[in-house]
């Protein structure tokens, strides 16, 4: 129950205010946002990758009002391109964007969001790694998908993400696997109503099921994106029955979580990479971490009242 009560305060301005400013909420965010800036970043970007482990970027922030804050955001992924061309990482540091933090709720966002975030992916080309547009709440989903297949024309491995709540999604991920793109499948993470998303958890693993079947059986690059132990061992199985070699799929979990199963996968031989967010913009992405997991938030609570 607790899960879309929070959801719903990732979307309050006042709650915003009130959280970012307790003092005590810093250290809660660093377990799951591990630096402000990227001179934070890099370091933490070296320990994984030194560790064996590949990572996506994320630049935090979303809800944006402003054109200038959507150049702001380009710019932003541009110093860190910039920084991770000296780290020479390749394909094992990409990028994940969020469209609306490139301008895409804006007036005439659609082309906004792409008109920033084209340079952003020539950038990670040109570094010779590339970018995953996030999947966020499904009313900017036809956007995205459209951003996506433009940008594939020049630059064929931009990712993209579909989540298995939604029920328009396997029709998504056949459309995506017939192409050869690469896609990250998640479980979903906004507040759908009823008429878009499965709302149970049984349907949703049941549907992630079905959707990486797919993907896995696809022309494509299938990016598992689930710290879920039981689908853990069922992509595993099902990229084994489709005859895909370790190099042909990849997992992907967020910094903070199951750390120690990150490290496992890789020692096993997986490509496992770990979506890595920083910047100041943190709330939004913090409110859905605690959503997810409600012990987070006895955490959180309980490190307020301590103080
Ligand atoms: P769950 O059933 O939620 O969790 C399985 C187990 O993982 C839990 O029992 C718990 O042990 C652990 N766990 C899961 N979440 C947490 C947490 N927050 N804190 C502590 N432990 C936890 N969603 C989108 O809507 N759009 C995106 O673009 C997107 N990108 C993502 C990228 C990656 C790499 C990953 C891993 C997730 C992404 N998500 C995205 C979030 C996703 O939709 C889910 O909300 C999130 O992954 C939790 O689902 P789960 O598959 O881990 O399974």
């Amino acid at each position: 129950m607790l899960g879309p009560v929070i959801l719903a305060a990732s979307r309050s301005d006042r709650m915003r205010r009130l959280i970012s400013a307790a003092p005590v909420t810093r250290p809660v965010v660093d377990r799951f946002i591990p630096g402000e800036s990227v001179d934070d970043i890099i370091p933490v970007i070296r320990d994984l990758t030194g560790n064996g482990l590949e990572v996506t970027m994320d630049v935090v922030g979303e809800d944006i009002t402003t054109p200038e804050q959507a150049t702001a955001a380009r710019d932003a992924y541009l110093e860190l391109i910039g920084r991770l061309a000296e780290l020479e990482l390749g394909t094992r540091a990409e990028m994940s964007v969020k469209l609306s933090m490139f301008g895409q709720a804006l007036p005439g966002g659609h082309e906004l969001a792409f008109a920033n975030v084209r340079p952003v992916v020539e950038a990670a080309a040109a570094i010779g790694t590339t970018v995953t547009l996030d999947a966020e709440d499904h009313t900017t989903l036809d956007s995205m998908f459209a951003v996506h297949e433009e940008l594939r024309k020049d630059f064929p491995q931009t990712g993209c993400v579909i989540q298995a709540y939604l029920f328009r999604t396997e029709d998504d991920a056949r459309r995506l696997a017939a192409n050869g793109s690469r896609v990250r499948l998640v479980k979903g993470a906004y507040k759908e109503p009823a008429s878009v998303a499965y709302q149970q958890k049984h349907e949703i693993d049941k549907a992630y099921v079905r959707i990486l079947k797919v993907l896995m059986e696809g022309e494509g690059y299938p990016m598992i994106g689930s710290h879920d132990p039981r689908l853990i061992t069922i992509a595993q199985e099902l990229a084994r029955r489709a005859g895909r070699k370790p190099a042909e799929y990849e997992f992907q979990m967020l910094y903070g979580i199951r750390g120690d199963e990150h490290l496992r996968l890789a020692a096993e031989g997986h490509r496992m990479r770990v979506y890595t967010a920083y910047g100041t913009d943190w709330y939004g992405y913090f409110m859905r971490r605690l959503a997810e997991k409600p012990a987070n938030l006895q955490f959180f609570v309980r490190s307020m009242v301590s103080k």
